[in-house]
């Protein structure tokens, strides 16, 4: 069944994803439902109608349900059973089983460890006996990652030692784990894809993705690797998503080790930060993607007709005050973006700039240039 524009659709979450989603689906004439626990949130201020309450609210979400022919998410962390109830009522993409492996660390590399997915070695923590298991010395260094609610390198601590690791584990109320072993990374790649009902795919470009203090700084795209790298990542990315029999917008972030090898870091069951570029590089933005993934419209061209550097805006750049915006403006090919939030917090995504040329380096030497004007 295809949904088409006129109709309400809904989104879970109202940060700036689901803002970015509520921008592409309305230039479509659809109109959108925000549902956030916050009160003032990016995507509840553009919304058609935005519901305040927590995710697990019933009233909330049968009001959803009652008045959005179908619904996505712009955050994992959402209650499977959340997901189970409005599926009752309206078409619901992703589906619960996919949220649920993306937003579970220990199910995630399960899942794709199961399926024949490279993945950093690693161990489940669970308990505090698991700290002292004979394997945990093959896996230090390492980064202890909780398994749920973990965001731009929150909730994770590296460690060198077992002693560190007892700390660590206590630091994070011995919540469940994963212990990764710490890879000497060559780059860092990620690829986002979309996969319609009948299973349509279309894969965007391969980003190259730099991080800072484990947040994403800069994407540069296309990425400057071999072609038949970037073409592995994409087609690790397809496989990846047929054996999950996905449907809509996903992202999966890789390593790239020193030889070249391929590791999954992690997967995201929406859209992207590391595809923000697609609003402005591409034929069809992951927003817009999405969209059609979810009305059951054939999906767009992902096609890039500019090569494009794309730079977050943390709220470090508050630090004296609101920055000065006429140092992007004044670039005519760097396209500004903001997300309407007003608190500043240092690592807080306050917004993002992408800069457009027909040549990467042109475009990460422009990029450069704004960032080093803006700080
Ligand atoms: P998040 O959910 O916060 O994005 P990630 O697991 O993707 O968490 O980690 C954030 C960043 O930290 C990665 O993009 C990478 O730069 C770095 N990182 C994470 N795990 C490892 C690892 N095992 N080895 C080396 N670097 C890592
Ligand atoms: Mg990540």
């Amino acid at each position: 069944m295809r949904i088409l524009p006129g109709a309400m659709l809904g989104v879970l979450g109202g940060g700036q994803l689901g803002r970015m989603f509520v921008q592409a689906a309305q230039q479509m004439g659809y109109r959108v439902t925000v549902l956030d626990p916050a009160m003032d949130s990016p995507a509840g201020q553009v919304a058609d109608d935005f519901v305040c309450a927590d995710y697990a609210d019933h009233a909330a979400l049968m009001k959803l349900g009652n008045q959005c022919a179908a619904i996505t998410t712009e955050f994992e962390n959402i209650p499977a059973g959340s997901l189970q109830k409005l599926a009752e009522s309206c078409i619901v993409r992703p589906d619960t089983y996919s949220v649920a492996i993306a937003q579970n660390r220990v199910l995630e590399k399960q899942f794709l460890a199961d399926n024949g997915f490279s993945v950093a070695p690693f161990a489940i923590i669970a308990h505090q006996q698991d700290l002292v298991s004979p394997d945990i010395a093959q896996l230090l260094p390492g980064i202890l990652k909780i398994s749920q609610f973990g965001y731009d390198g929150k909730g994770q601590v590296p460690v060198v030692s077992v002693d560190e690791l007892t700390i660590a584990y206590d630091q994070l109320d011995h919540a469940v784990c994963v212990l990764e072993k710490f890879m000497p990374l060559k780059r860092e790649l990620s690829v986002v894809v979309a996969r319609g009902g009948n299973g349509e795919l279309q894969i965007f470009p391969v980003s190259e993705n730099q991080h800072i203090n484990g947040i994403l700084d800069i994407s540069i795209v296309p990425a400057r690797v071999a072609p038949q790298l970037a073409k592995q990542a994409q087609d690790l990315t397809c496989r990846l998503v047929e054996k999950m029999d996905y449907q809509g917008v996903l992202c999966v972030e890789f390593f790239v080790l020193q030889d070249d090898t391929l590791l999954i870091n992690e997967i995201a069951p929406r859209p992207h930060n590391s595809g923000h570029y697609s609003i402005n590089a591409c034929i069809t933005s992951q927003f817009e993607q999405q969209v059609r993934a979810l009305c059951g419209l054939p999906l767009g061209a992902t096609t890039q007709h500019s090569a494009a550097v794309m730079v977050n805006l943390l709220g470090d750049l508050w630090r004296n005050g609101k920055p000065d915006w006429q140092r992007v403006l004044q670039h005519s090919s760097a396209k500004l973006h903001l997300y309407g939030k007003t608190a500043a917090r240092p690592g807080r995504k306050m917004g993002h700039y992408t800069v457009l040329s027909n040549d990467i380096d042109n475009a990460l030497r422009e990029a450069n240039h704004i960032k080093k004007q803006l700080e």
